[in-house]
């Protein structure tokens, strides 16, 4: 959908372990620890690092959880006969029925906020984040350490007999980096993105395997949030404001997208200008305020979710 980029939102997510990170290699290995975290080869060297699959995940669940608090039927239950899946898996078979294709505007607009924000099987999600690898180039030993831990009997729930398997983990202290983009973004979901790194920073978001068992506990950090757009598309728009793909589509609601998707700031962000290109950058205060501004917006549109 969209094959033209209107907007774009773009930071570095830094992670740093609190305590220690079990991030599954999701196969079973022959040798050694039973669930290793994942590996890779990068300058040389083995490197754990955290799959930008396995964060977005994360992501996910956490919008969906906050949204589930905030107005319960707003959102889909994956799998489930009454999700976003099944319902554009009906539509596009009646409307096959009647030689006619079920459209991209129509997928997106019969979507739930979090298929929209993050994908579906009728399209691809807003958000991307890449793989997070370590901040500092180093041997994989120095950020390993070994644990055992009890088998976990999966029917019953209670400590399997004579299963003891050993954890290899990432350490507390460790950091990692990556990159999130989000594309084309309705002004409430960059709130909903703005709300993760909220709760990223205060550390309330656990990643990776063994969560309810207290691994996983990380920190996030941003320090830069850049938003930008081509100049041409934005004429009209004042220093302060951030415009969402409701106001590009400019009445047309085919997306069901608001014609007044715009955030206004109290005070304009940075603005540098590049090429083509115009960017809002926010740090520091202007970064707070903007979080707490897209926070605001995302919470009003989905308490008043259809
Ligand atoms: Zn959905």
């Amino acid at each position: 959908m969209l094959k033209k980029l209107l907007n774009e939102c773009r930071f570095s997510l830094q992670i740093t372990t609190s305590g220690p990170l079990l991030v599954k290699s999701g196969y079973a290995t022959p040798y050694g620890p039973d669930m290793t975290p994942v590996l890779t080869y990068r300058n040389n060297k083995e490197q754990v690092f955290i799959p930008g699959s396995s964060l977005k995940g994360v992501f996910r669940s956490h919008v969906e959880k906050v949204i589930r608090t905030l107005n319960e039927p707003a959102v889909c239950v994956l799998f489930d006969n009454t999700s976003c899946n099944t319902k554009l898996q009906d539509m596009k078979e009646r409307l096959k029925r009647e030689s006619r294709e079920l459209t991209n505007e129509t997928a997106y607009d019969q979507s739930c906020p979090a298929c929209r924000l993050f994908g579906s099987m009728f399209f691809i999600g807003r958000v991307s984040i890449g793989d997070a690898y370590l901040t500092e180039n180093a041997d994989v030993t120095r950020y390993t350490e070994d644990r055992d831990g009890v088998g976990i009997d999966r029917f019953s729930g209670g400590a399997a007999q004579g299963a003891k398997f050993e954890l290899k983990v990432i350490r507390a202290g460790v950091s990692f980096e990556t990159d999130v983009y989000l594309r084309n973004f309705e002004i409430w979901q960059l709130g909903a993105l703005m709300l993760v790194l909220q709760d990223m920073e205060d550390g309330l978001i656990r990643i990776g395997s063994g969560r309810s068992r207290g691994l996983g506990d990380v920190r996030g950090n941003v320090s830069q949030v850049d938003v930008q757009y081509i100049r041409p598309a934005i004429t009209g728009k004042s220093a302060g404001e951030i415009w969402g793909l409701g106001r590009f589509l400019n009445g047309d609601d085919s997306y069901g997208t608001r014609s007044d998707d715009v955030l206004t700031l109290t005070e304009a962000p940075a603005h540098i200008a590049r090429g083509i290109r115009d960017i809002q950058r926010f740090s520091e205060d202007s970064l707070i305020n903007l979080k707490e501004s897209a926070v605001g917006h995302f919470v009003q549109r989905v308490q008043g979710w259809e």
